[in-house]
């Protein structure tokens, strides 16, 4: 089993500028506060049984402010992507080319992220991917995606 936690394999640009720093908002505090232990969490509305993504006051399904956090499994799946090679915003040049992908989590939430891990041009819709974690300057973690390895439930002695 892969550890979700583990970050070793990160491939970053080494000593390019960093990244320009999400705003934390009051919303938002608790998603980065569990961030800052490696901890993936997603609001739900306790209503309705569902994520919501982003965070919000307002339960989007329901309008009730009955939201909790929970925490997420951190996998997901590539629902679309795209390889960004001159970055709009020049405090993300050191880093192009870079994946630029939405992620579709287990949980059913969609995610803006990078997938980071392997060669850009090497992410694919429909890839099985887990979170990492970038160290933000002030403490918090940015949580991005990797490729995931997925083993066949029968894939160790099913044959004969
Ligand atoms: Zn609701």
């Amino acid at each position: 089993m892969s550890d979700p936690t583990q970050s070793s394999d990160r491939r970053g640009p080494g000593d390019a500028p960093q990244r320009m720093e999400p705003p934390t908002t009051d919303v938002s505090a608790p998603f980065w506060a569990a961030t800052r232990e490696q901890r993936l969490e997603l609001p739900w509305c306790t209503k309705c049984e569902e994520p919501i993504w982003c965070p919000r006051e307002v339960c989007p399904g329901c309008l009730g402010t009955s939201i909790e956090w929970r925490p997420a499994a951190g996998t997901g799946t590539v629902y679309a992507v795209t390889v960004d090679h001159k970055p709009q915003n020049p405090g993300m040049a050191g880093w192009a080319p870079y994946a630029v992908a939405l992620v579709d989590l287990d949980e059913g939430v969609r995610f803006l992220t990078n997938v980071v891990g392997c060669p850009p041009d090497d992410v694919v819709v429909g890839m099985p991917v887990e979170v990492t974690w970038e160290a933000l300057p002030d403490g918090r973690q940015l949580p991005l995606f990797r490729p995931r390895e997925v083993r066949a439930p029968d894939a160790a002695g099913a044959r004969g």
